[in-house]
């Protein structure tokens, strides 16, 4: 049996889709666990776990579960790679920002420079045995708004799995993973459209087709802040504390667990899309295509050829 639900939740729409004998509990259960994610996760919420843990920055550690520890584990990783944009300690300047909410400005300069002190991920101390984190400077936190969403998708895939699913799909707002066969192509394979940027949800470009993988996209396109002209979006640069800049307005990657796609879409948000594609194809298992300001399209090697 299959049941599909969409949820309000975290900011966007949930969309989910699983074939299994009991699928409507299957469902149930799946949207306590996202409120759960939710509830601990969220860097917007000052008694989320996550909270916690930015509350007691430059006092002291905090511990957290498990599976919030390995997600902070694994950004803290990916932000101590070299040439990447991603930095999970950029939460100063996501807050002072505030792209996205109603209250979104341009800041002060001065304000700029002080935030950027503070988003330094080797500041984020962890200990392994005791699921302690401890960020070092006062005001510092950590923001896990550019992978909390892929991770969450692999949780849920992998509980369904282990439930015996035959096939599902979840999208958490232009996060999609699936699994199984999709029930309405022959081979299996499910087609997940790519939006076109700028313009509103379901509009597309184009559609990949894709089996157990995950399909991310990141664009700028559907958060930003216009003033006198010139657009802000939400993805920033830890150097200059600024949007980052790049003729990039959307870019997509294919990969089996959507941490991954989620890292890589930030983490190359920096280079121009014929760049960003450029490195793509230097990474083993990785897919996408990225569009630029004029609404030129680049593919990865796999990719190509099937435009
Ligand atoms: P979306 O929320 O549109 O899916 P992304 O996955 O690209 O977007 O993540 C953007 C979010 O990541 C921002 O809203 C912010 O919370 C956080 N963020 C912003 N800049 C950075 C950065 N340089 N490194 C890591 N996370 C970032
Ligand atoms: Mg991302």
């Amino acid at each position: 049996m299959e049941a599909k639900k969409r949820v309000a939740l975290m900011g966007t729409v949930i969309e989910l889709q699983v074939a299994h004998p009991k699928a409507d509990s299957l469902l149930q259960e799946t949207v306590r666990r996202l409120e759960d994610y939710e509830h601990r996760f969220s860097a917007n919420k000052k008694d989320s776990m996550l909270g916690q843990v930015n509350q007691a920055a430059g006092k002291h550690p905090v511990q957290v579960d498990e599976d919030l520890f390995d997600l902070i584990a694994l950004a803290k990783e990916v932000s101590l790679s070299t040439h990447l944009a991603f930095n999970l300690a950029i939460g100063p300047l996501v807050q002072l920002w505030r792209i996205g909410f109603e209250d979104a400005h341009v800041p002060d300069p001065k304000d700029i420079q002080c935030q950027i002190q503070k988003v330094d991920p080797k500041a984020v101390l962890l200990r392994e045995e005791e699921h302690q984190v401890y960020l070092k400077k006062e005001g510092m936190a950590i923001d896990l708004g550019a992978i909390a969403k892929g991770y969450f998708a692999d949780q849920i895939i992998a509980f369904w799995k282990g439930q015996g699913a035959m096939y599902g799909l979840i999208n958490l707002g232009g996060n999609v993973r699936v699994m199984g066969d999709s029930p309405k192509s022959e081979d299996g394979s499910w087609q997940i459209g790519i939006q076109k940027p700028g313009q509103r949800r379901g509009e597309l470009i184009g559609k990949v087709r894709v089996k157990d993988k995950s399909v991310v996209t990141s664009g700028i396109y559907e958060r930003k802040l216009c003033v006198q002209g010139r657009t802000y979006h939400h993805i920033f640069d830890s150097k200059t504390g600024y949007p980052l800049t790049s003729d990039m307005t959307s870019l997509t990657v294919i990969s089996g667990r959507s941490v991954n796609g989620e890292n890589w879409t930030t983490a190359l948000f920096h280079y121009s899309a014929k760049e960003a594609i450029f490195r793509l194809d230097k990474q083993e298992g990785l897919e996408g295509l990225a569009i630029n300001q004029t609404g030129e399209i680049f593919f990865s090697k796999g990719l190509r050829g099937n435009e």
